[in-house]
């Protein structure tokens, strides 16, 4: 760990051509030291990536610079390649002949920052426990291996539905306490999801995102909402979150939530598209369209949320049975590899969802028409009466309603 930190100052003062002195407060220090010795999750191999200088210019008659850099890590268990990336920006002032550090800023701030952790593992599943309330080997083993058993019923379930070249060897999952805590950890409101991937950082150039590049996917587990369900319930929510992070490395935020939220459904057999039951052809293309413009599920009315989810697994549903599955998933991985300009244009340097609904209007006809051969409005059209035909054909089989 020390080794670490010393190759951070060494390799600022070769970025500076001077001495730097670390001049950090308490708390962030000790972040820092936690982020790089991996405050009891197995960290391995941290390095420093990418510094990259940004003179600020002069102000209050002092210089200022700005260090951005990424720190990345491996996890033991994973393979050699599987890194997870902790993007920092470090303020810089010049005082007489030395830069010395004012303020830094953790873009993704490292999860274990939060949380001391200890860790567990199987054949596929390297799952995390707060360190006290596991500490003992006997205590770990008994709740990391009830947890992965959830984690390995689902993935058993998903080997024959989701495609090989997409499965991983090993997912990492972490069982998070409390709430606020599992807020702050998965960047997530802490009364829904139950589950949420964390996988994203932006890349930059000359300070401006212009893209994405994903981290190895974490799992959480929102302990407090986990437990309130059935067991049925723990596999369907562990089944829905290994899509996400089956998918994780064509992570973007400017994917409309048709197919994210949509694909993951599909593939986890949710069936979601059933609560759309009821619904009229108006509804039915409202709720369609603003799926397909929108990054985020509404997180503010639960059955908004649920109808929102319902489009989206219909719209997935839909194209698969018409397109088919290769060209569904083409589309999904599309998104990742949209130009460097056009983010820019619309990130600028800070990202905000809105932002990255703007991205998806910008691109998604485009991309809908190259990789499913069909404008909006057609498809569209053709999906209203789809869900419709589905939805009396439901009805049909099933006289007594639900
Ligand atoms: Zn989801």
């Amino acid at each position: 760990m020390w080794k670490a930190i010393e190759q951070m100052k060494v390799c600022m003062q070769e970025i500076l051509g001077g001495p730097v002195l670390l001049a950090l407060k308490n708390p962030t220090k000790g972040d820092f030291e936690k982020a790089i010795c991996g405050n009891g999750w197995p960290v391995t191999d941290p390095r420093l990536e990418d510094p990259c200088l940004q003179p600020q210019g002069v102000e209050a008659g002092v210089e200022r610079m700005v260090l951005r850099a990424t720190l990345s890590m491996g996890i033991a268990g994973f393979p050699r390649k599987s890194r997870w990336f902790c993007p920092v920006a470090l303020d810089l002032a010049r005082r007489e002949e030395r830069w010395v550090v004012v303020g830094w800023e953790w873009e993704e701030i490292p999860p274990w920052i939060h949380m001391k952790g200890n860790t567990w593992a199987s054949d596929r599943f390297t799952v995390v426990l707060p360190e006290r309330m596991a500490p003992t080997e006997r205590s770990l083993g008994r709740m990391a291996g009830r947890i992965a058993s959830w984690l390995n019923e689902a993935l058993e379930s998903l080997a024959e539905r989701l495609p090989p070249e997409i499965q991983r060897p090993r997912y990492l999952a972490v069982w998070v306490p409390q709430a606020w805590l599992y807020a702050e950890m998965a960047g997530a409101r802490p009364t829904s999801p139950a589950a949420t991937v964390f996988a994203l950082r932006h890349i930059r150039e000359g300070g401006e995102i212009v893209g994405c590049a994903s981290s190895e996917p974490i799992i959480f587990l929102n302990r407090q909402l986990i437990l309130r369900r059935s067991r049925r319930g723990r596999v369907e929510v562990a089944r829905h979150e290994l899509v996400h992070a089956s998918l994780a490395r064509w992570n973007v935020p400017w994917r409309p939530i048709w197919l994210s939220e949509g694909v993951a459904a599909l593939y986890a057999g949710e069936r979601l598209w059933r609560e759309l039951a009821g619904k009229d052809a108006l509804a039915i293309r409202s709720l369609a369209k603003h799926a397909m413009k929108a990054v985020f599920v509404d997180p503010f009315t639960p059955r908004q949320a649920l109808l929102e989810m319902a489009a989206c697994s219909a719209l997935a549903e839909f194209a698969r049975e018409r397109y088919g599955e290769g060209r569904l998933l083409s589309l999904y991985k599309a998104f990742s590899a949209v130009p460097a300009e056009v983010v820019r244009r619309h990130a600028g340097d800070r990202f905000t969802w809105a932002r990255a609904e703007q991205i998806v209007r910008e691109t998604a006809p485009a991309l809908l028409q190259r990789h499913l051969g069909v404008r909006e409005e057609e498809f569209l059209d053709a999906f209203v009466n789809w869900v419709l035909s589905r939805l009396s054909g439901a009805r049909r089989k099933r006289p007594a309603g639900r």
